[in-house]
C-alpha cells in the first residue's frame, strides 16, 4: 500500500497517558491514580451538566440538531457575536483541521512558535505544507514578523500563522496588544489563528492578556478558537468552536461532516454555558493552588515558566532528567507530561485539586531524592 508522501514526515500525536494504562500496567487502583497530564479540569464538570447528560441519555439514538442552534445561540450571546460567526467542532481540534484542509496545499507554508500545540504541525503536514518556526518558545512579535517577511521575500509567504495564547505546553501568554501587532503585520491573504483554549485562565489572571472574539471580528483573515475541554471541564465530550467573520465561517463549513458532535455532547455544552459560576469556581481553585507549584520549584532548585493556564511547566537543570522523572512518577501512579519530545528538559503538570497536588509534591520528592 502506498500512502500519501505527506504522511512520511508526520509523528503521531502523543496524548497524555490515560488512567487506564497505569491501572493495567502497575495494578494501581484507579482512585489512587493522580492524572495531571492532559489539562483537564480537576473539579470535573458542572453537576448541572452531569444531570443534563443523564436526563438526556435516552436520546442517544437521535442525531443531534445539526444546526447546533441552541449552542451557537448561547455562544453568540456570551461573546456578543452572531450565530453566523460561529462554527462548532469536535473539540477546537476539529476546527483546526477544517482550517488546514480549507487553506493548505503542498505548496504552502505555515508559521508558528518554536514550541507550541503539536496539532498545528500535524494538520498542516497532512496537507503537505511546510512548517516554519520562530526561534523562541514564547510568541515574540519581532520574531513572528521577521520570519513572516523572510518567507515572503523567498516567495513562500506563510498561508497560516498560529498564535496560541496562552501557549500549550509552556503556559506563557501573548498580550492582546502583541497579538494585534502580529495581525497587523501580515497580509490579508494569510490566515491568523488565535487559539484561546486556555483564555479563561489568562483573562482571569491579567486583563492585558484577555482576547475576546470581538477583538478580531474586524479582520477578514483572523479566526478565534475556544473549547469546552479545559475550564469548562468537558474534554471527554469533544466540543470546541471557531469564531470569525461570516464569509470565512461559511467556507469552513464546507469541510464539516454532518453531526460532527454527538447528541449528548451538544446537551453538555449547552448546559455548561448556563453555569458560568462553575467556571469561576474552577478558576478560583486553580488560582489558590498554582502558587504552591511555584514555591515548590524554588524550594527544589529548578525554574518554572510563569503560567497563564491551568498547568505549569517546570524547566529542569541538566542534573535532572524529565524523562526519568516522569517515568518514575508514572510507576507511582502520578501522570504528568514529559516535554522531551518538544526538545525541552521540562515537564508540564496540570494543577490539580488540593489532594492531588499534595500527592504530587510528596511523590516528586520521593523520586527525585
Ligand atoms: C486542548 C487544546 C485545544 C483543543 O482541545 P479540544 O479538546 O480539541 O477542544 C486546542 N488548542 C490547545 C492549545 C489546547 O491545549
Amino acid at each position: 500500500m502506498k500512502f500519501n508522501d505527506a504522511l512520511k514526515d508526520i509523528k503521531i500525536y502523543e496524548a497524555g497517558k490515560p488512567i487506564e494504562l497505569v491501572v493495567r500496567e502497575f495494578g494501581i487502583a484507579p482512585e489512587n491514580v493522580v492524572k495531571l497530564a492532559s489539562n483537564e479540569n480537576p473539579k470535573g464538570c458542572s453537576p448541572k451538566v452531569v444531570k443534563a447528560i443523564a436526563d438526556n441519555a435516552h436520546r442517544a439514538f437521535l442525531y443531534p440538531d445539526d444546526s447546533f442552534y441552541e449552542l451557537k445561540d448561547a455562544l453568540a450571546k456570551r461573546f456578543n457575536v452572531q450565530d453566523e460567526n460561529i462554527i462548532i467542532g469536535a473539540g477546537s481540534d476539529q476546527v483546526l483541521e477544517f482550517i488546514s484542509r480549507a487553506l493548505l496545499t503542498e505548496n504552502d507554508s505555515v508559521l508558528m512558535s518554536k514550541v507550541t500545540f503539536a496539532m498545528y504541525e500535524i494538520y498542516a503536514k497532512q496537507m503537505g505544507a511546510k512548517i516554519i518556526r520562530t526561534s523562541s518558545y514564547e510568541h515574540k512579535v519581532d520574531e513572528f514578523i521577521e520570519a513572516y517577511h523572510k518567507q515572503k521575500e523567498q516567495e513562500e509567504k506563510p498561508k497560516i500563522v498560529y498564535i496560541c495564547t496562552p501557549n500549550n505546553p509552556t503556559g506563557d501568554a501573548t498580550s492582546k496588544e502583541d497579538v494585534l501587532k502580529i495581525i497587523d503585520a501580515v497580509d490579508k491573504d494569510t490566515m491568523v489563528v488565535v487559539d484561546g483554549a486556555y483564555m479563561e485562565y489568562a483573562a482571569a489572571k491579567d486583563e492585558k492578556y484577555r482576547i475576546e472574539p470581538n477583538d478580531i471580528m474586524g479582520f477578514d483573515n483572523v479566526i478565534y478558537l475556544g473549547t469546552f475541554s479545559k475550564a469548562y471541564g468537558l474534554g471527554g465530550m469533544r466540543v470546541g468552536y471557531g469564531i470569525g467573520n461570516a464569509p470565512m465561517i461559511k467556507e469552513l463549513y464546507k469541510m464539516r461532516p454532518p453531526f460532527n458532535i454527538s447528541t449528548l455532547s451538544l446537551v453538555a455544552a449547552i448546559e455548561a454555558c448556563k453555569d458560568e459560576e462553575f467556571v469561576e469556581e474552577s478558576i478560583a481553585l486553580h488560582a489558590g493552588q498554582i502558587g504552591r507549584y511555584e514555591v515548590f520549584a524554588k524550594e527544589n532548585g529548578f525554574e518554572y515558566i510563569e503560567s497563564y493556564t491551568n498547568f505549569i511547566t517546570y524547566l529542569f537543570p541538566d542534573s535532572m532528567n524529565s524523562t526519568e522523572i516522569s517515568d518514575r512518577l508514572f510507576k507511582e501512579g502520578v501522570i504528568i507530561r514529559n516535554l522531551a519530545s518538544y526538545g525541552m528538559n521540562a515537564v508540564r503538570i496540570t494543577i490539580g485539586t488540593v489532594k492531588q497536588n499534595d500527592r504530587f509534591f510528596e511523590m516528586f520528592k520521593g523520586v527525585v531524592t
